[in-house]
């Protein structure tokens, strides 16, 4: 890979995040590594940088959309300046002619950022406001803001939701109780952003009325359970909506479970480490560029049912 290829990691300061920012850059990318508090972020970043990596670092928190909008611009004005550049040249007579149009950079994204308050059955209005909006709509909000920037690609462009089998339609221990919801939820033509923003909102009026626990929602991790749910479903919505880009336009999107993790969300109670956990989150977004590899969920290097 070469150093042209950026990754952008959200949430990288600690945890997965950290781990697949470091793989990444191992293998000679260039990483944004992505932070909600810069001086962790850059401390972060540092460390990386004096073993050698090609990271940079910036300020990001997915709730908060003004932090969204000035990470993007500043992604175009640091790393689309060579496309900026390259295409002012190319409307050069001489340049048009070796075909310099475009960007020689691709883009990867991977949207890891998130927060999880569930140790079990519990859930409060508060956490389950807070883990639905970083990790369902935070997602959503990076990948609307960062799509016109990801148009430049001779390869595709791609995106990797950071998810878990939690958010399985038809998880074996945590089944989405509603036959309905969930058969809309695996057909493609079913779905739309009305049926996974209308799911997360029901929820939401739901917990706030003290309704909740009888209305057929998972009952483990249940508020971290639906907002990965609508992750998976999105990046399935996505698939659709970028099909009709045109050549060079493509974007790949895909999401994984990186397993049961020792981090701080798990309180280190998981079976593997960070760096295990990376891995297949690395895999997916280093395969060669295949046009099937779309709309799918990983885990362990293999694909998993949503
Ligand atoms: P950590 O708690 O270690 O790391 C979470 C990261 O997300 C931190 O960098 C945190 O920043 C960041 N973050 C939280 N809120 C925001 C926000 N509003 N804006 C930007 N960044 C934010 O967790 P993990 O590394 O375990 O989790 C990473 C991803 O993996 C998550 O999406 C999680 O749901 C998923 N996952 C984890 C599993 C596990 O077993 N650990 C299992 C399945 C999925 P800060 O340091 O500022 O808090």
């Amino acid at each position: 890979w070469s150093s042209e290829t950026v990754a952008i990691v959200t949430g990288a300061n600690r945890g997965i995040g950290y781990e697949i920012a470091r793989q990444l850059a191992g293998h000679g990318l260039c990483v944004i590594l992505a932070s909600r508090a810069a001086d962790r972020g850059h401390k972060a970043a540092d460390g990386l940088r004096e073993q050698g990596l090609n990271v940079d670092s910036h300020q990001l928190d997915v709730l908060d959309a003004a932090s969204v909008e000035s990470f993007e611009k500043w992604v175009v004005l640091k790393y689309g300046g060579l496309d900026i550049l390259k295409f002012a040249w190319s409307n050069l007579p001489g340049f048009v002619a070796h075909g310099e149009y475009g960007s020689v950079r691709q883009l990867k994204k991977v949207n890891n950022a998130g927060v999880n308050f569930n140790v079990g059955s519990d859930n409060s209005v508060e956490f389950a406001e807070k883990v639905i909006a970083t990790n369902y709509y935070g997602t959503k909000r990076m990948i609307e803001t960062m799509i016109p920037i990801m148009k430049h690609s001779a390869f595709g462009a791609r995106i990797l939701n950071v998810s878990s089998r939690l958010g399985r339609v038809n998880g074996r221990r945590n089944r989405l109780g509603d036959a309905n919801l969930r058969e809309q939820l695996l057909r493609d033509e079913c779905l739309s952003e009305e049926l996974i923003d209308g799911m997360v909102v029901k929820f939401i009026e739901q917990v706030k009325q003290g309704s909740w626990a009888s209305k057929g929602w998972p009952q483990m991790f249940t508020d971290y359970s639906i907002s990965k749910l609508a992750v998976n479903a999105y990046t399935r919505l996505m698939v659709g909506r970028f099909s009709s880009r045109p050549e060079g336009q493509k974007i790949y999107i895909n999401c994984y479970c990186p397993g049961w993790v020792k981090t701080a969300m798990t309180a280190w109670e998981g079976n593997i480490s960070s760096e295990e956990g990376a891995d297949t989150g690395v895999w997916v977004v280093l395969l060669p560029s295949q046009p099937d590899i779309t709309g799918k969920f990983f885990a362990e290097r293999r694909e998993i049912s949503f």
